[in-house]
Parts: C-alpha cells; structure tokens; sequence
C-alpha cells in the first residue's frame, strides 16, 4: 500500500547497487556505458539486442548484478534529486587520463558529495600517448577525494572504453564499494520504486522506465506515479525481452500509464483502481493549486490593497483567448462572480493574441489583462512593462476563477509569482539518437536556465508548458545562456517541435507573506 510498511530484517536480501555515471564532456562518459554494457554476460547468450530505456543491468561472469543508470551526466541525477528522488547508490566519476580534472569534473564532485553518494573514479583513456593517472589521483586530492593508493578511501581503476580495458575491474570495485553499504530490499512486497524516464510513444501510448526500489513488479499490476496512474499492461526490460515480474534494481520500460509521468516520480503498487484514482487526483489538484497562484505585484496588488480598504468597486478585466469558447466561458464565469462590494466587469473579451491596444485600452481603466491560452506580442509587453500593466497567463478556466475569487474577496494572496526571464526562438530541430527531438534556438530576450519552467508558443498561442529538458552549447550542458547566444535545448516529456516556435521561460518565485 501507499505509505509503505516497513520490511522485516529478515525479509531484506541484497540488491545489485545503481550506479550513475559522470564526469567532464569528451571524458567518454557514452563510451564507458556502451562498453561497461558490453559485458554483461545475459545479453551475450541471447544475441545483444539490447534496448534503450534509461537504465540497464548487467551480469557478471560471477552472477554479480550491476544496474547503470544509461544517461550520462549530472543533468538528469540533479533533476531527479530535486525531485526528491535518490536512485543512485553509487557514482562512477569518469576522467580522462590524459586531461585530467576538469570544471564539470568538479562540478560531478559537488553533485556527488552534495547527496551523499560514494564516488568510484575511472581514470579512461588509458590507452593515450599522454596518459598520466597519477596526475589525476594528484589533482582529486584538491578536491578532497583522497584516493587508496595515498591512503584515503577513494577506490580508482585505470580503464580504456575504447580497448574495452581493465572493465571487470571497475565493475569490481563497484562492487567492493556496493559491500560496504550492504545495499538489501525486501523483494516480497509491493512494489516501489522511481520513474526515471518517460514519454508519449505514437502507437504504445504512455511509456516509462521504473526502477524498482523494493519489493516485485508483475503484470496487472495497479500504480500510482506522481500524479498519474495505470495498470502494468505489459513489461520490457532492457534486453528487449518482455517479462512477467521485475525485483529490486531492475530497470524496466512499462506500458499502461493512464497519462504521461516525469522523471523522478516515485512509483508505487496500490490495491486497486479506486485507491489509485483517489491518490493520482488528489496530487494532480494539489499540483494545480500550486501553479495555479501565478500572480504579479502589479495591478493585482493595488486591486488586493483597494478592495480591502473598500475602495474599489468593481474589477476591470481584459480577456483575450485563444479560441471563442474559452472567451465566453470566461467571460461567463468572471461576469457571475461577485461579492457584496466588489464585482468583476469586462471591459472587453476577443480572441487572439494580446496586442497594444488592450494594454493601452487596460491602462486607462487599470484593468487587469488575462491571456488564455495567448500571450502578448512584444510590443505589448514591452507596453505593460513601461505603463504597469499587469497581464496573467492561464490555461486552467478553474484557475482564472480561483484567482479572480481571490482578488474579489481581498482575502487569500498569492504566495508564488511567474518571473518571466526569456525567449528563445527554434531555428532548427534536430533529432538526435537516444536523446530525441533537440531544438536549435537563439536567445531573442533575457536569459534561458537551466531547470527554468517552458511554455511554447506557436503563433502568440501556447501549445505546451512543462519544464526545459537538457540546455546546451555545442556539446556541454550550460548553466545558462544570454540574449544574442545560440543553444540547443530539449524539453521534458515533450518534443512536438517547430521552427519558429517561440520558447517562453519562467520561474515559480515565492512571495513572501504579508501579515
Ligand atoms: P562523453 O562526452 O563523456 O560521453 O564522451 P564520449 O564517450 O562521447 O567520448 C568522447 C570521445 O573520446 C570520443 O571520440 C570517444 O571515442 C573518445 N574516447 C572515449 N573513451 C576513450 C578511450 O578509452 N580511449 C580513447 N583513445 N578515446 C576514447
């Protein structure tokens, strides 16, 4: 059940340890888990169809499992562990023998210290001329990773991805280092366990990758995922082979997810459908609440502070939306809505975009603009922005409601804010092997970062919000990328991409309550 009973000692039997790996680009991060695959024992025998789902396991000659989270990277472990999830037991620092320490090198370090997780270092490319693996250990000390060799506890193995060199080794010493945390589940319970990859598939519906974290997965299995739901209709694992039952540390692609859950989400078998709706809707409706307070300290504001003074009698809207029955229904809405005092009047309701003359028509009656589905053109905003015009975006007909329910009752102020910071525009899509669709764009206004939220615009109306997957340029994941820069990005379950689509960027900012 939900919650999780707790497991008996003597249920817990060992587990093979989860490892992801990390290191500086052009380290061979890619090239150590293609080989490190390479070496599974069971994919030999059956032929090597091996199939790309996010994480694989390998057996060793020994009957020793490995499970390797199969995206290299500090990308994807951070956005999980914001996500409260902890997958990874153990870190495979990859650094290329004849480079050495290098900022995302350092930046791996961080990641790994920062979630406690033990670090075992590849020192790759042993094979080159220039290979010095003392000069690394040397240089990991400054990083205060003191290894075996200078007494500390740092276990290093000198490899070649390429040479398919010294790889036993290193799942050896994964393995050492997986002994001294006597990794255990108890494999005879319910499921649980994280989605670490997910995405809509023409034709298959809803796809994800589990990893179980305790306890057996089978076919009809009932789940829970974030906020959605589903019945296991049918299991993949990564050999391609499709499989009745999935224990601890096994990584397997599952069909049958009612809607499309995110990585990081935690996974868990519930009794049966109605328990699984009730929980998959109360988090999807906390979820909205959450985002739903997306408010400004502008017009809002001294709307907030009027109506609590009695001042204000009514509460002059501008509505634009992207198609005639979303106006109206809001329009419908907005035009009930009343109190005693206060009441809601439209001052005009179109489709389309938001354009200059509802700012100027909204700035002379300080009304408040509402975009639906829409967004303002740039000369808009830049209007808005230099006359204090407050425009709020929605794409929730409940949300506008549960706003403007707000501002009329002067009662519960928002608490988290949007903070637009850029727009990107798609010159190019690429499609990209393992990764998928990855937009090519140029930074038209502000700056893009890393873990921002997205919406994507095709002509002013927004047909996705999610979250930014990976931020590049060329081959290295950034921090962040000025106005006038190119970049390339990826978004998060999510890759109906154009050019010329227009990617807006935003952050949820909390707002300090007022007592
Ligand atoms: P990543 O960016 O860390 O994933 O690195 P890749 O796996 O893409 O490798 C970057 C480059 O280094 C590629 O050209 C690889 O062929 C090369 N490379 C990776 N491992 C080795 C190795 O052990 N020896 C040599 N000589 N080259 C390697």
């Amino acid at each position: 059940g939900l919650g999780g009973s707790e497991d008996k000692p003597e249920d817990m039997v060992s587990r093979p340890p989860v490892v992801t790996v990390m290191g500086h680009v052009d380290h061979g991060k890619t090239s150590l888990l293609d080989a490190l695959r390479a070496t599974d024992v069971v994919a030999g025998e059956a032929g090597g169809i091996t199939q790309h789902i996010g994480a694989y396991q390998v057996q060793m000659a020994s009957g020793d499992k490995i499970t390797f989270i199969d995206t290299p990277g500090h990308e994807a472990f951070t956005a999980m562990r914001s996500r409260g999830a902890k997958v990874t037991d153990i870190v495979v620092l990859v650094v290329a023998a004849d480079d050495g320490i290098m900022p995302q090198t350092v930046e791996a370090i961080r990641h790994a210290r920062a979630a406690e997780v033990p670090v075992v270092v590849a020192i790759n490319k042993m094979d080159k001329p220039g290979a010095d693996p003392n000069r690394v250990r040397q240089e990991l000390l400054n990083h205060e990773l003191v290894v075996e060799e200078m007494g500390g506890d740092v276990l290093t193995v000198e490899v070649s991805a390429k040479q398919r060199l010294n790889l036993e080794k290193l799942e050896e010493a994964i393995l050492l280092q997986a002994e001294i945390q006597d990794l255990k589940a108890n494999p005879e319970r319910e499921a649980e366990g994280t989605v670490i990859e997910a995405k809509m598939e023409k034709g298959r519906g809803s796809v994800a990758t589990v990893l179980i974290r305790r306890g057996t997965l089978k076919v009809g299995d009932i789940f829970v995922a974030g906020t959605e739901w589903g019945r296991v209709r049918a299991m993949i694992d990564d050999r391609g082979n499709r499989i009745e039952e999935a224990g601890p540390a096994y990584p397997v692609e599952i069909l049958g997810f009612q809607g499309t859950p995110q990585a990081g989400d935690d996974f868990v078998v519930v009794d049966d459908e109605a328990k699984a709706r009730e929980v998959a809707g109360y988090r999807q409706r906390k979820e909205r609440e959450a985002l739903a307070v997306k408010s400004a300290r502008g017009t809002m504001e001294q709307m907030f502070a009027k109506i609590k003074a009695g001042e204000a009698k009514e509460l002059p809207v501008v509505i634009k939306a992207d198609v005639q029955g979303s106006v109206e229904a809001i329009v419908g809405t907005l035009e009930k809505m009343a109190t005693e005092e206060v009441k809601v009047r439209v001052l005009h309701s179109a489709v389309g975009g938001i354009n200059e003359s509802d700012i100027t028509l909204a700035k002379a009656s300080e009304a408040l603009v509402i975009g639906f589905n829409v967004r303002a053109n740039p000369q808009a905003r830049e209007l808005s922005r230099r006359d204090g015009v407050e425009i709020r975006y929605y794409s929730i007909i409940y949300d506008v409601a549960e706003d403007i329910k707000r501002a009329l009752t002067g009662l519960l102020e928002p608490t988290f804010r949007e903070k637009f910071i850029g727009y990107a525009e798609i010159r190019q899509v690429y499609n990209i092997t393992r990764v998928g669709k990855v937009a090519g764009c140029m930074v038209t206004e502000g700056i893009i970062k890393r873990g921002c939220k997205v919406r994507l615009l095709r002509d002013n109306v927004v047909i996705h919000e999610g979250d930014l997957g990976q931020l590049k340029r060329f081959k290295d994941d950034v921090r962040e990328v000025r106005e006038g820069f190119e970049c390339g990005m990826s978004f998060a379950n999510y890759d109906d991409i154009k050019e010329g689509d227009l990617i807006e960027c935003f952050e949820m900012e909390e707002i300090a309550a007022e007592l």
